[in-house]
């Protein structure tokens, strides 16, 4: 089978109560019928866009080419690491939490989900909760959920463009209007309902009080300079860097990152939070890379560069 080469996935629109009707400047795409909440970026059912794939689920590329993807020893990785997202919340997302590895694995899953948030941008005003105050009991929580007050226990933090939150499993956590966030996370669909602001949505109380953690280490992630770019996180799971490139340039070579910056034989999600630019790796055809468009860089790929055709920021998300 022939080896690999960088693709692009097509994002796919989930509508949601609590979302947006209009994406710009990341998509054009309008909605018909209800709101879009989440832009999935990854995924089982993100199909590949660009080159001899195209066409092709992302759960089919994996299962046809794991190795390629992630590298040799994953011949039976059970499901692609990361998952990544773009939300645009316009209302209070209810409060959630997400189970760590252990008690996921209790309950026949093969990991829990940490997620972190960089935020592409924030209206004035914005927050997000992150964990409990301190000194909170467990019952504390199950009284405060029982009289519609958990709003009260959480510890909000204003959000601004540009942040790097981390949210560890465990951590109760609620995203409030006026953000766009890309998440990165544990590839895991595990959550469970803590609180809608008593809305009626079903809440999953006796799991969601089993995941909640009284302390985590969630909050903002100040960024490190590392080579050309920003090391943004670096987590068990993942890690983010940001690189910024300030005008139509000549070739920027990531394999030539030698600075501890170029981590090889590993996946790189490479997400344009804005402007474009061209992959080029081997003799490939460029591959066209807009803003909202993430790309995978396989693991195979030992050699890439990026070319960009104006001012581009890269988001890069590699599995840890
Ligand atoms: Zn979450």
């Amino acid at each position: 089978m022939e080896k690999l080469a960088p693709f692009r996935l097509r994002p796919w629109f989930s509508p949601r109560v609590w979302g947006t009707w209009d994406m710009q400047p990341w998509y054009d795409y309008v909605p018909v019928d209800e709101p879009i909440g989440e832009a999935w970026l990854t995924g089982d059912d993100a199909v590949v866009d660009s080159g001899p794939l195209a066409g092709q689920n992302f759960s089919r590329v994996f299962a046809n080419h794991r190795a390629d993807l992630l590298g040799p020893g994953s011949e039976h990785a059970a499901r692609f690491p990361l998952l990544m997202k773009v939300l645009f919340p316009q209302d209070k997302l209810s409060v959630q939490v997400h189970p760590d590895d252990s008690m996921a694995r209790e309950r026949g899953e093969p990991h829990g989900k940490t997620e972190c948030w960089y935020a592409l941008d924030a209206k004035p005003g914005a927050e997000v909760a992150l964990g409990l105050q301190p000194g909170t009991t467990q019952s504390d929580v199950q009284a405060a959920i029982a009289s519609n007050t958990l709003e009260n226990l959480l510890r909000w933090v204003p959000v601004h463009k540009g942040d790097m939150i981390f949210v560890d499993a465990g951590t109760v956590h609620a995203i409030g209007p006026g953000v766009t966030l890309l998440e990165t996370q544990q590839n895991s669909d595990m959550t469970y309902r803590l609180y809608d602001y008593g809305r009626p949505r079903e809440l999953h109380l006796q799991d969601g009080m089993k995941a909640v953690k009284l302390k985590t280490q969630a909050g903002k992630v100040e960024p490190r300079a590392k080579g050309s770019g920003s090391l943004l996180i670096q987590s068990s799971y993942f890690r983010v860097d940001r690189f910024e490139f300030p005008a139509a340039n000549s070739p920027q070579n990531f394999a030539s990152r030698t600075d501890g910056d170029a981590p090889s034989g590993k996946v790189q999600l490479i997400f344009a939070a804005s402007g474009s630019g061209a992959i080029q790796s081997g003799g490939e055809a460029p591959l066209h890379l807009q803003r909202g468009q993430l790309a995978i860089i396989p693991a195979c790929v030992s050699d890439w560069s990026i070319t960009p055709a104006e001012p581009l920021e890269i988001l890069r998300a590699i599995p840890q």
